[in-house]
């Protein structure tokens, strides 16, 4: 099976309805400053300011740091693992690109998609002065707030979310 190199998020197309954004739902890449989309708002306060000044400082070198998903409601969560498992064939397959809304950290408010390649290298350089952490080898967009990082430098990634402890409750 081939590797996507893109968020599952991007594999659900869908209208920019209001309920849809309150699941935090996002049709297209948005300003970590939105403070009208639920998918930036409803981020844990910690990881969005990071988030913001990372945002800010990478503009110096004319990268933006976009949005491509962040918070998700357990609904919207549950509609992509859905559609993973139906994408990838089987929900041992999918568990290594979709979290269950229990285990997602984008549920609880933990986790953001960047888009854009640059932004993503951006980050991935210097994200760790900000705390914010690849976690996972195959899911370069995904950060996560690591407030450690600082002092002592992200962790190891994790090949994928299988890996994780976190995922198996
Ligand atoms: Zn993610």
């Amino acid at each position: 099976m081939q590797a996507p190199n893109v968020s599952p998020v991007e594999m659900l197309s869908g209208n920019d309805s209001a309920s849809e954004r309150a699941s935090g739902e996002l049709t297209s890449p948005v300003s970590a400053f939105d403070g009208t989309q639920p998918a930036v708002a409803n981020l844990n306060s910690p990881l969005l300011a990071a988030l913001q000044a990372a945002a800010t400082d990478s503009r110096d070198e004319n990268i933006e740091i976009l949005v491509n998903s962040g918070w998700r409601s357990a609904a919207y969560q549950n509609q992509l693992l859905e559609k993973a498992v139906s994408k990838y064939g089987s929900p041992e397959e999918a568990a290594r690109w979709v979290a269950t809304a229990e285990t997602s950290a984008h549920v609880s408010g933990d986790a953001v998609d960047v888009a854009h390649f640059d932004a993503i290298g951006w980050l991935s350089e210097h994200g760790e002065k900000y705390g914010l952490c690849q976690i996972y080898a195959n899911e370069s967009w995904h950060f996560e707030l690591r407030t450690d990082a600082q002092a002592s430098g992200c962790p190891p990634l994790f090949r994928d979310p299988t890996e994780d402890p976190k995922m198996h409750p």
